[in-house]
């Protein structure tokens, strides 16, 4: 898409080329990792603290908060210790975080998410998934253990950085003013997320905000054929059911959508696929990040839909901030599961013209067969610089 394209090119450059020592001759930005995980997913946990301290931390020693919405269990939290010199907290979430907030009906909440289950949606029948997506998008930066820090890393269990990152990411974002960075953009599963965008739409009109030219990169350019939402059709003011809310009607009441928000307008899929991002925490905390969160929240569909955080966070950066507040990592080699990001070849760390391009989805052989190479991989012997990819 165009928007993306500027981020690339006209607002947004690569922080460093071809650099080879470890930079920390600053001081370290207020910043820590966060991880939110199961005690089950240690193993995969594991991988992802290794990873991440042999391609950086190892030099950079940041921090990290570990959040749980169960007590993480002593191997937990010993294992990990193991792994880091750097200071670690594990925090529990409170369940106000987590769960089904009072002004729903949990009966129907749970209905919906047992009919996604039946639809087979991704995740769409687990209560838990929709609790983490809900507190990802409007919870884990108000988490007391994540008040003094000013910036965050998110790490997922089972992902992988292929490259020595030699440079600090947080004062390089604080240095050229960024808000949010992303890794990898990809499409969501539209069966997960069939009204987010008219709610998303409806906040940009409902607050008169005009786009500063990153909500264009959600919308589809040319829609086949523009949504028609006809004035007389009650799903359209309230897409969602309102059976879902009860109690004080006045802390409950659902959002409104304006028809002409969606005038022609239709979302795309785009997204930042959120399971790594390096942002700035005082965004999430602003007020127009909380309206925009309540108004999503109000409408129910967290639990009625399978409202993703990727999605959340990446239609309120289109909303709510322009091309030159997003830092694209392109020069980061970044895998989670089967979708990864791999820089253009080194030396130059040359940045590809779109994230869609250097994304490759991978099968398990394909998969086993680049752990084995980057794990052996010595970056000194490749002449010390960052990523290379085959
Ligand atoms: P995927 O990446 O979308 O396939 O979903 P994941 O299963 O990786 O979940 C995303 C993140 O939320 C990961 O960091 C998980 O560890 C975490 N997560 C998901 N569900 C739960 C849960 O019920 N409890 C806790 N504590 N963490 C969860
Ligand atoms: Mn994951």
């Amino acid at each position: 898409p165009p928007a993306i394209r500027k981020i690339s090119e006209e607002h947004d450059k690569v922080f460093v080329t071809g650099c080879l020592e470890p930079d920390t001759s600053q001081p370290r930005a207020n910043a820590a990792f966060v991880v939110l995980a199961r005690n089950k997913e240690l193993d995969g946990v594991i991988q992802s603290v290794k990873s991440i301290e042999r391609h950086f931390n190892r030099w950079y020693h940041y921090p990290y908060v570990f959040l749980n919405d169960a007590d993480f269990n002593s191997t937990f939290k010993e294992t990990i210790q193991n792994y880091t010199s750097s200071p670690v907290e594990f925090g529990k979430i409170d369940p106000k975080m987590w769960g089904f907030p009072d002004w729903i009906d949990p009966k129907v909440a749970k209905e919906g998410i047992a009919k996604q289950g039946d639809q087979a949606i991704m995740y769409g029948g687990m209560e838990s998934y929709h609790a983490m997506c809900r507190f990802y998008s409007g919870f884990f930066y108000k988490h007391e253990l994540l008040a003094k820090y000013e910036w965050y890393w998110r790490l997922e269990p089972e992902i992988k950085y292929f490259c020595d990152i030699t440079y600090d990411p947080f004062l390089k974002m604080i240095e050229s003013n960024k808000t949010y960075g992303f890794t990898i953009a990809v499409k969501e599963l539209k069966e997960t997320v069939p009204n987010i965008f008219r709610y998303a739409s409806a906040y940009k009109r409902v607050n008169n905000l005009t786009s500063q030219g990153l909500w264009e990169m959600f919308v589809e350019p040319q829609p086949e054929k523009p949504e028609e939402l006809p004035e007389d059709d009650p799903n359209y003011k309230h897409p969602l059911p309102e059976e879902i809310l009860r109690g004080d009607p006045s802390r409950a009441s659902l959002p409104t959508i304006d028809p002409e928000a969606m005038e022609g307008e239709k979302y795309n899929m785009c997204h930042f696929w959120s399971n790594f991002e390096i942002a700035k925490l005082s965004w999430f905390r602003s007020q127009e990040y909380e309206d925009f969160f309540q108004m999503m929240d109000r409408s129910g569909g967290f639990w009625m839909e399978r409202w993703g955080d990727a999605p959340i966070h990446s239609l309120a950066a289109g909303a709510l901030l322009a091309p030159r507040d997003i830092h694209y990592f392109r020069d980061f080699g970044y895998r989670h599961t089967t979708i990864q990001h791999c820089p253009a070849n080194a030396p130059a760390r040359q940045m590809p013209r779109s994230p869609f391009l250097e994304k490759t989805t991978l099968d398990e052989k394909k998969r086993k067969e680049e752990d084995e190479y980057w794990d052996s991989w010595d970056p000194v012997k490749e002449n010390g610089v960052g990523c290379r990819c085959r």
